[in-house]
């Protein structure tokens, strides 16, 4: 059993706090703040001490493997990390004169193209800062062209019912309908649900091939002929693009739109709602409506360009979350184009190896056929049925052999889903220890599992109190305690 550091870590609060109001200043009584402000007073050797521990309570890709299916970060080279600290990345303000900012904005630019590259489509714009503002500035394009066309009755989305849930919530905030079409009995697209559903009021039809079952969607031709057939658009969920880089694009298969995310794919460790960027590509035809400012380099110089009346507009501050873009920029020039066919490579291997092993233990089942692409997702609906023990339970125990737990209840559609990425990162000794881990629980005592994990810095918790009570900050701790 793996054993986590576990300290009686108070809050910095806690230890002891300035006393501000005896503090001499040269400012005003008008400018002074009313109360006095609430700030440790803590040495430099305890500040680092309480943060390390803290860090030491905590799992993270550098502690373990962490197959959070369709979510999960990939490859994240210490390269990276290393050249998007230097200085000259992290002095520049984006006020700056772009004179003085060229070598970034030749990265920006550079990497629009790469991006372009890699996955067929002929404009990139690098301003949204997740997948999920990916999605939504792919909705306000998609209207914006529809309008522009003077086609303006298209109200609704169409998704499938593996769809990842950003996708549902960037419909809403769109302000389109959402019509959901449920999977065949092969876990992909069911033509004949996609056909009743499209008609003249179809905006688009949001895709993620491979899905989220890791099936790829062998019908991608047709489905495409489908679409632009009714005047739609077909919008790519790009996220995770490591079961296919170097091997197919969305381009090629008839996408008119994609994002793609640089946090997950593209290197850049992140966790808990960031940091990450969702950059869109789109078709030629979509090009007038991309976000301003464009770059766009004249006489040997780079510029930003306003001037597109048909755009969108701003989708985020400046020209989008410039430490994630150049990891991104780094990884890629880092793993060339035979590198990232290499990684497409070993994440499908990795997958379908765990995959294979798992069904041969008889302890979880498969739904669906059988190939997968960067993941799988197998449903522990036998071991609840037989031995009551949940996928919540499977998850939770995993944290005691060690092991970051996968995603667990999605998609909807698998009962007691269990959703494994392992990734390109990992070796074959780390996957048999995971599969070793996954049988071994699936043979123990059920209240032990169902007691789980022991092992952590914290024990398990509710987890609908803290969905409906979060308490996010220190100062609501100090309130409700
Ligand atoms: C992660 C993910 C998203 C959303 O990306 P965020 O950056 O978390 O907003 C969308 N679709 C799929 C398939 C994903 O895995």
């Amino acid at each position: 059993m793996f054993q986590y550091a576990r300290f009686p870590e108070p809050l910095l609060s806690e230890l002891s706090m300035i006393d501000t109001q005896t503090l001499q200043t040269p400012l005003p009584k008008s400018l002074q703040r009313d109360k006095p402000l609430a700030l440790p007073n803590i040495e430099e050797p305890q500040v680092m001490r309480h943060f390390l521990r803290l860090s030491q309570m905590n799992y993270g890709v550098d502690t373990g493997m962490y197959p959070l299916g369709s979510c999960t970060m990939k490859y994240n080279p210490k390269l990276s990390e290393r050249i998007s600290s230097w200085d000259q990345f992290t002095m520049i303000h984006p006020e700056q004169d772009p004179s003085t900012i060229q070598g970034s904005l030749q990265i920006i630019a550079e990497l629009e193209h790469l991006l372009s590259a890699i996955t067929g489509m002929d404009q990139f714009t690098l301003q949204p800062a997740a997948g999920a503002q990916g999605e939504f500035t792919g909705l306000l394009l998609t209207r914006a062209y529809h309008n522009y066309h003077n086609d303006t009755k298209r109200t609704e989305v169409i998704l499938p019912d593996t769809s990842h849930g950003t996708n549902p919530a960037s419909v809403t905030l769109a302000g389109y309908h959402i019509i959901e079409i449920p999977s065949g009995k092969e876990g992909t697209v069911d033509l004949d649900a996609l056909e009743k559903a499209l008609s003249e009021k179809t905006a688009c039809f949001m895709l993620t091939n491979p899905n989220t079952l890791g099936i790829f969607e062998s019908e991608i031709a047709e489905i495409a002929r489908m679409v632009h057939q009714q005047g739609a658009l077909l919008y790519y969920d790009g996220a995770n693009m490591n079961a296919i880089l170097g091997k197919t694009r969305p381009g090629d298969m008839g996408f008119d739109i994609v994002h793609v995310n640089l946090h997950k794919t593209f290197s850049t460790p992140h966790g808990g709602g960031g940091p990450g960027a969702g950059p869109i590509g789109v078709q030629q035809k979509l090009e007038p409506f991309l976000p301003i400012p464009r770059i766009i380099k004249q006489k040997k110089q780079y510029h930003f360009s306003y001037d597109h009346p048909h755009s969108i507009g701003k989708i985020a501050p400046y020209f989008g979350n410039f430490g994630v873009l150049l990891r991104a920029y780094v990884y890629i020039h880092l793993m060339g184009s035979d590198g990232l066919k290499e990684a497409a490579e070993i994440a499908v291997l990795n997958a379908n190896y765990m995959k294979k092993k798992l069904v041969d233990s008889k302890k979880f089942d498969l739904p669906f056929k059988d190939l997968r692409k960067h993941e799988f997702v197998l449903s522990c609906k036998r071991l609840k049925q037989e031995r009551n023990i949940r996928a919540l339970d499977v998850a939770k125990r995993l944290l005691d052999y060690g092991f970051h737990p996968p995603t667990i209840y999605f998609p909807l559609l698998v009962k007691e889903a269990l959703m494994i990425e392992p990734t390109e990162s990992e070796n074959k000794e780390t996957l048999d220890r995971y599969i070793d881990a996954l049988i071994r629980i699936a043979e123990e005592n059920s209240e032990i599992v169902a007691d789980s994990p022991k092992k952590t810095s914290v024990f398990r918790v509710d987890e609908a109190a803290a969905g409906k009570n979060p308490i996010l900050n220190w100062q609501e701790i100090e309130k409700s305690s």
